[in-house]
């Protein structure tokens, strides 16, 4: 019988910590506070949105949102993110993205405050990452599923992991921190050969296609811990991961379900960014 690697016990412990901090900080007059920015009322980013503010205030988090419509211009863009830069009342800054085609993301990326990025746009953040600096904004997702591995006391260390996801927002910055705790790492896409052999052979798989239920069976072995970053639209209003669920449970050794696994748990490690963006600021 499988292990089933639920995030809902990992989101409540990192919840806690950030409980315990935001409290202390509240002690010392400071309100770690989260600054939303949107541009237009894409259904997603609203209800997205309507998450955060709810999870930060579950933690003692304060968030403000500025929206702005989407045909705003660059300049005008370019000023609001001063100013909530400049803004010493907050700490953390979240973006919705993507923006739309006339924002150069290229100029906002560099323009984020490194010291508030706590979704890592910013190049600055990303390099520490590939230096091996892991203990600041790491993308959220990637150090998700570190934490879920390691809450289930999943050997890192010598691990062979197969990633399948060469992107820059999930795939690359993983290998970085799978290399952080000495496993061996092996990056896969769609020009991977022999896939199902790659990934079977492997003793930790992550699997972020992009697909749903891609992944069968022949992906995996009895020994497989398998950890499904996938978020697909499965239809009448549901998600599935990129593994074929149901029939991977029986064979592996241990699997992230989706829904019930990683999202929770990626949204948690957003606000544990907002304690430390309070920290880098008040220093
Ligand atoms: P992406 O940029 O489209 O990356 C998909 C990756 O899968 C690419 O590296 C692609 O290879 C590879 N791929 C596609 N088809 C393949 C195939 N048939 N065989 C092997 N590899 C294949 O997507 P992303 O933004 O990184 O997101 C990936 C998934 O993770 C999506 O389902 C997304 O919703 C989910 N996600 C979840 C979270 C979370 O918090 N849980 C956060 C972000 C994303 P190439 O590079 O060769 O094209």
């Amino acid at each position: 019988m499988s292990e089933i690697f639920k995030g809902a016990p990992v989101t409540k412990l990192i919840k806690e910590r950030i409980k315990a901090e935001s409290e202390s900080l509240r002690q010392r007059g400071i309100v770690p506070t989260l600054g939303i920015i949107r541009m237009g009322n894409r259904a997603d980013d609203i209800s997205y949105e309507r998450g955060v503010i709810k999870n930060c205030d579950s933690v003692g988090i304060e968030s403000r949102v500025f929206d702005v419509s989407a045909d705003t211009s660059m300049d005008k863009f370019v000023e609001l993110l001063e100013k909530v830069n400049n803004d010493s009342s907050i700490h953390g800054i979240l973006m919705f993205r993507p923006l739309p085609d006339h924002i150069d993301y290229e100029v906002i990326k560099n323009l984020i405050d490194p010291r508030k990025d706590v979704d890592c746009m910013s190049p600055i953040n990303l390099q520490k990452v590939f230096e091996g600096e892991l203990d600041g904004f790491v993308p959220c997702t990637p150090k998700a599923v570190v934490e879920v591995l390691k809450y289930y006391n999943v050997p890192l260390v010598g691990a062979n992991v197969a990633i399948i996801n060469r992107s820059i927002v999930v795939g690359k910055p993983l290998s970085m921190m799978f290399l952080g705790e000495s496993s061996t790492v092996t990056i896969c896409h769609s020009k991977t050969k022999n896939l199902p052999e790659v990934t079977a052979s492997a003793d930790i798989v992550v699997a972020a296609v992009g697909k749903p239920k891609m992944l069968g069976q022949e992906y995996f072995s009895e020994n497989s811990v398998v950890i499904d970053v996938g978020i697909n639209d499965a239809g009448e209003g549901k998600i599935c991961g990129d593994v074929d669920y149901d029939s991977v449970v029986e064979k592996v050794r241990a699997i992230s379900p989706v829904p019930g696994g990683l999202g929770s748990v990626t949204s948690a490690v957003l606000l544990s960014h907002v304690i430390i963006a309070c920290k880098n600021i008040i220093k």
